[in-house]
């Protein structure tokens, strides 16, 4: 196995592993950047970011995050293909082993690894893979055009996925657990008042059903009520929107994480409980979660690991 040693080493590609290159880059620190799973991060699989100051028309979230790595590259980040594997934190330089093959030692460690979409836990969400069950609308949105289509979840991400699909497809069908939406008020108003899209308040997945594809859903409707109902509906794409979770598994071993996995921080600043090693956007986040805190935090962690690299001097 290969080792290459570096100052400044970033894990991930959203808004916070591409702020963090951009500071990073500018302060010298000759950043690399491993892109991860998802190059982009999670914002690719998005459809119009409309929260984002700056962009007064939105943007698309590919593009948001091709520009962002467009600056990154600007100012000289080494940005790489590649996934972190293993780690070995138990010491300075700290080591980060990519794609089982090669070690970077580092002196300053930045995660920014995001989160991943998070799935009911059903057989048939495996059985259906590929075949009907998906959790990025804008990925996978395209192949159920004038179809119907069902979205789980009650969050933004859930209001967001069904109004993109309710462009697409014919009809949309929310499953909603609770009876209400928890998502924002102006999101929740445009999923009311499409014409297109059925919100099933108090409805639970039990599971799928179909020949060669997802052509149904088993509903329960209001589970454990004296009036609990069994209902199916006839659905060619089933989506699941509801909640990530945080990608901080390899570093367990060494950082603190609460017990949904979120790494912690010391409030107000991006550094964990390793000396020189920063945590930056959802893998530390939950309660923000948005693009721009994500940004933000990933220049306080550049920021950081600049001033730890120079005391360390
Ligand atoms: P949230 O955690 O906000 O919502 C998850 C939703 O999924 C909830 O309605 C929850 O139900 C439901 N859910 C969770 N587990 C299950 C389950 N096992 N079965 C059925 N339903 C389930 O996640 P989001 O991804 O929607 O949003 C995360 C954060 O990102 C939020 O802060 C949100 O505001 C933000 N966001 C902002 C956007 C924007 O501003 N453009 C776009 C997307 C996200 P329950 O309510 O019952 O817990």
């Amino acid at each position: 196995m290969t080792t290459e040693k570096v100052r400044c080493l970033i894990i991930g590609s959203g808004p916070a592993g591409y702020t963090a290159a951009i500071y990073a880059s500018r302060a010298n620190l000759s950043p690399v950047l491993y892109e991860g799973i998802q190059p982009g991060g999670q914002l690719t699989t998005t459809t119009e970011v409309e929260n984002f100051p700056g962009y007064p028309q939105g943007i698309t979230g590919p593009e948001m995050m091709e520009d962002l790595k467009k600056q990154a590259e600007r100012f000289g980040a080494d940005l790489r293909i590649g996934i972190a594997t293993k780690t070995d934190l138990s010491k300075s330089p700290y080591k980060v082993t990519i794609d089982d093959e090669k070690v970077i030692e580092t002196d300053a460690l930045i995660i920014a690894t995001g989160a991943t979409a998070k799935y009911l836990g059903l057989e048939d969400e495996k059985k259906y893979a590929g075949m009907g069950v998906s959790a990025c609308a804008t990925c996978d949105g395209f192949f159920y055009r004038k179809k119907n289509v069902a979205v789980v979840g009650g969050g933004d991400t859930a209001c967001e996925e069904a109004l993109y699909l309710s462009g697409l497809a014919k009809q949309v069908y929310l499953i909603v657990r609770k009876p209400f939406l928890r998502a924002s008020k102006v999101m929740q108003e445009r999923v009311l008042s499409a014409s297109n899209i059925t919100v099933l308040f108090e409805h639970n997945t039990l599971g799928l059903f179909g020949e060669n594809g997802v052509e149904g859903v088993h509903l329960i409707k209001r589970k454990g009520e004296t009036d609990e109902e069994k209902v199916d509906i006839a659905v060619d794409g089933f989506f699941l929107a509801i909640g990530h979770t945080p990608n901080s598994e390899i570093f367990k071993p060494w950082i603190e994480t609460d017990e949904v996995g979120y790494i912690k921080v010391q409030p107000g600043t991006p550094k964990t409980n390793l000396e020189g090693v920063f945590a930056a956007g959802d893998v530390a986040d939950p309660h923000y979660r948005q693009a721009i805190t994500a940004a933000g935090t990933g220049c306080m962690a550049a920021i950081e690991a600049e001033r730890y690299l120079m005391n360390k001097k």
